[in-house]
């Protein structure tokens, strides 16, 4: 199996290094001929109109939307606003994932915070019972799901913060960040 990061901008070298710690085969994707033979790509945390710049220039959005017709894409917190539909203004997204997105959601006084999240998929996915400390920095929240997307993980207050639809799944939070494997564990199991 071997899984891309892209690597245009934001903290892929973490990623790449969590799935390293999973015994799995990498490649950072900056290039569209990078995507082939992957399995699955995550789109890291950073700055999605960056990232969307960026794609935009370097040709990438056909690709990665074709990549994502069959394999399995997962953004965290950047990553997921660029995998979304919609997030209330114009900037490239891939719209790959029927999600809502609202940016910088956590107003701007607190930029960062930390929660302990209770997700029972990644609980039976990984056979573990612990709670997964999820790390926001300047984070999104998923304001709704489309009717075949599952939510994963919300907040106390019923913010959503962790969805799933089919092959993809996205994130507010950086699990690459936690030493917390089980996420990328979970996505791995999302490839068939
Ligand atoms: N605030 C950033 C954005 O809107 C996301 C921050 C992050 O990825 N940690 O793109």
């Amino acid at each position: 199996m071997k899984i891309g990061v892209l690597a245009l901008q934001g903290d892929f070298a973490e990623h790449i290094i969590m799935l390293k710690s999973l015994g799995v085969e990498t490649a950072e994707v900056r290039l569209a001929e990078q995507l082939d033979g992957l399995n699955g790509l995550i789109i890291p945390g950073g700055e999605s109109t960056t990232i969307g710049k960026l794609a935009t220039d370097f040709g990438l959005m056909g690709p990665l939307r074709q990549f994502g017709q069959r394999q399995a894409v997962w953004g965290t917190c950047a990553g997921a606003i660029f995998l979304s539909k919609d997030v209330s203004r114009e900037q490239p997204l891939l719209g790959l994932m029927d999600i809502k997105v609202a940016r910088n959601a956590f107003g701007r006084q607190v930029d960062s915070f930390e929660a302990d999240l209770d997700i029972s998929e990644l609980k039976q996915a990984t056979g573990t019972d612990e709670a997964f400390h999820a790390v926001f920095i300047r984070a999104p929240i998923i304001e709704s799901v489309s009717a075949d997307a599952k939510i994963l993980a919300s907040l106390s207050d019923g913010r959503i913060v962790a969805a799933q639809q089919g092959h993809f799944l996205a994130t507010s939070f950086h699990p690459e960040l936690t030493g917390d494997s089980r996420f990328h564990q979970y996505f791995l199991s999302l490839i068939d």
